[in-house]
Order: structure tokens, then C-alpha cells, then sequence
């Protein structure tokens, strides 16, 4: 099991396979892209599935989410699905993507095992779209979408960050799209992650005004406190159900006392926060021969390092050195 000093156990694995990207959203980093790590440093296919083995056999780890930079960029992907798949007890397996590149791997990825799919998308406008990722990939993503939903990797849940002046006036028709298509739709408030430093406190969409947007449009219920349990969304149904649409507000309403993740970097490290500044190092020991127990006696180890918060209310915060795209969001 992995437990910290506060009694909280992590049992979703959130897990890195690379930090390259074919997007430069500009929330996430800059339009130069950033230093790739070198692929030696990346751990291999074999590391990372013994890894998760490790996690799920002796560890307590349920569910992994694959996740990047843009895992669809790994070569090896559907394999280390299936090789995760194949693990007892099997973990519940889902990956978080801009979409693009879906279209072609999504029965793949279905047949390979894995459950489900978190597409980013964070506009209908395509112009709006080239503004924010800064490439001309719109169509591209909404045909993954639908490449997914076809494939049965549901429930296909969209994640859409709003920014100022760009696409804040969206999310009324993000949320009608979403409930057409049926996909849950989730939005996330911009937090202090991108490799800029570009992020203000008073410049950025909160969930309150989310809400009141939305409501203009649609009659939201909360979902029951218990139906929540440790995900990072609080969830309303829209106009009686059964469509639902999630908040994930990081920032203004933390839910660090509930969470129940552990991240592996794509180059071996272990992060028990996406906003944690210290990273206890996997790779070294695996390459230096060491048992699984070894292992897994490291990474209870490092959980007991994890902070009861994000630091984010604290005047004195530090942003994490890795951005969310090497970090694996
Ligand atoms: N490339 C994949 C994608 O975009 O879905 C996976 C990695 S990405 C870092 C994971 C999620 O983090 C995406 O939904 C993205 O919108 C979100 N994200 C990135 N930077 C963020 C930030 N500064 N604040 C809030 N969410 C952010
Ligand atoms: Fe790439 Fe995802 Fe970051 Fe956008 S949010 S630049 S798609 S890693």
C-alpha cells in the first residue's frame, strides 16, 4: 500500500511516456517547445510495464492513466496497454490525450485493453483552436473523438481549460456539444504549470464563473458529496440527467485531503504531487539491478514525503521546476 503521513492512500497511478508534444498549448509551454529529455533517459517499454506491474502487484495501484507531453506519440504505446492489461489484478486503464492521432489507434488501443480516453479540447472555433495550441489541428481532434467514442472507449470524458479573451465565452457551447456528442465534459482551471510562468492568479477562469456561465444556459445539480469520492471533479447534471459536467478547480477549491494519486515521470521519477518541487528517483535503481521489493519499498518511501496540500494558497509558493508536460498531467 502506499500511504502518507496524513492517511491518505494513493491508488491511481498517473503515469508518463513521454514529455514531447505535437501541440504548444499556451497554457502548457512556449511555441519553441522545450529541452526534450534524451531518450536514454526515457525510461523503456519493459521499465515502465514492470513498473506498473510493481504498482498493481504489490503496491495497491487500481487504475493508470497513460498520460504525457502526448502519449499517443510513443511508439510502443498499444503495447504497454497490453501488456498493463494482462497484469492481475488487472488496473482499470485510461489515457489522457489531445486527440490527435486517435482517429487511427483508437479500435487498437480498445482491442489492446484499454477502458477509456480523456481528449483535450478546449474550443469549437478553429481559428480559436490555432490561437491556442498554435498549430491547425482542430478537425483532427474531433475525428478522434468520435474514433474513440466509436471504439468504446467510454465514457469519453473532454477536458477544456478556459482562458481570458480567448475562449471564455465558450463554455455554454462546449457544454450543448458535449451533451450531443455524449461526452462528459470536464473543465479545468489553468494552473501555475506552464514552463512560461505565465500564469496570474487574477487572470485566470475560476470555477464560480465557469458555473454562473453555464447556468445561464443550463439547470445544474450537484452530484451527492459521496458520489465524488477522490476525484478531482465535482460534478452537476445538466438540465435532470443523465448528461453530467465536471469542474476541476485545483486552484479555488482544492481537493489535496481526498487525493489519491501517485505519478511516475517518463523518466523514472516518482512525484506525489503535480505541484510537489522534490522527485524520488525509480530509474536509477531499476537499471542498477535492484528487486522489486527494492523498488517498492522506494516508492513507499517516497509517499511518505507527500505534502497535505498543493502549496498553491501559500504566499510563498514555488511552481514546480518540471512543467505539466514533462511532469505527465
Ligand atoms: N497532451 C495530453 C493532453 O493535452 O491531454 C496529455 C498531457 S496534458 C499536460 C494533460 C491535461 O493537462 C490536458 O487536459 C491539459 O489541458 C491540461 N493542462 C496543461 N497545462 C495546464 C495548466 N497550466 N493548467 C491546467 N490544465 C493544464
Ligand atoms: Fe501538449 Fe497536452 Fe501540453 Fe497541450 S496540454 S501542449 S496537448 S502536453
Amino acid at each position: 500500500m502506499l500511504i502518507d503521513t496524513y492517511g491518505r492512500v494513493a491508488t491511481d497511478l498517473r503515469v508518463s511516456l513521454t514529455d514531447r508534444c505535437n501541440l504548444r498549448c499556451t497554457y502548457c509551454m512556449p511555441e519553441t517547445g522545450l529541452q526534450w529529455l534524451a531518450k536514454p533517459d526515457l525510461l523503456t517499454d519493459d521499465e515502465i510495464v514492470r513498473l506498473v506491474r510493481i504498482a498493481v502487484t504489490d503496491l495497491g495501484i487500481t487504475e493508470v492513466r497513460f498520460t504525457g507531453g502526448e502519449p499517443l506519440l510513443r511508439p510502443g504505446l498499444v503495447g504497454i496497454v497490453e501488456r498493463c492489461a494482462a497484469l492481475t489484478p488487472r488496473p482499470r486503464l485510461s489515457l489522457t490525450t489531445n486527440g490527435i492521432g486517435l482517429g487511427r489507434t483508437a479500435e487498437a488501443l480498445k482491442a489492446a485493453g484499454l477502458d477509456r480516453v480523456n481528449v483535450s479540447l478546449d474550443t469549437l472555433r478553429p481559428e480559436v483552436f490555432a490561437t491556442l495550441t498554435r498549430r491547425r489541428r482542430h478537425q483532427d481532434v474531433l475525428d478522434g473523438l468520435a474514433a474513440a467514442h466509436a471504439a468504446g472507449l467510454t465514457p469519453v470524458k473532454v477536458n477544456a481549460v478556459l482562458m481570458p479573451g480567448l475562449n471564455d465565452d465558450e463554455a455554454p457551447d462546449l457544454l450543448a456539444w458535449a451533451v450531443r456528442h455524449d461526452y462528459e465534459l470536464r473543465f479545468i482551471e489553468q494552473m501555475p504549470l506552464d514552463a512560461q510562468h505565465g500564469w496570474k492568479r487574477d487572470g485566470m477562469i475560476t470555477a464560480e464563473s465557469i458555473l454562473s456561465s453555464l447556468r445561464t444556459r443550463f439547470d445544474l445539480t450537484p452530484e451527492a458529496e459521496d458520489e465524488r469520492g477522490a476525484a478531482p471533479a465535482e460534478r452537476w447534471t445538466v438540465d435532470g440527467g443523465p448528461a453530467r459536467v465536471g469542474v476541476i478547480a485545483s486552484v479555488t477549491r482544492p481537493f489535496c485531503a481526498a487525493c489519491d494519486r501517485t505519478r511516475l515521470t517518463a523518466d523514472g521519477q516518482i512525484r506525489t504531487c503535480l505541484f510537489a518541487r522534490e522527485e524520488s528517483d525509480l530509474r536509477g535503481a531499476l537499471r542498477s539491478g535492484a528487486p522489486d521489493e527494492e523498488i517498492a519499498r522506494l516508492w513507499r518511501l517516497a509517499t511518505t514525503g507527500k505534502k497535505a496540500g498543493s502549496g498553491l494558497d501559500d504566499p510563498a509558493f514555488l511552481q514546480p521546476q518540471r512543467p505539466m508536460s514533462a511532469i505527465g498531467g
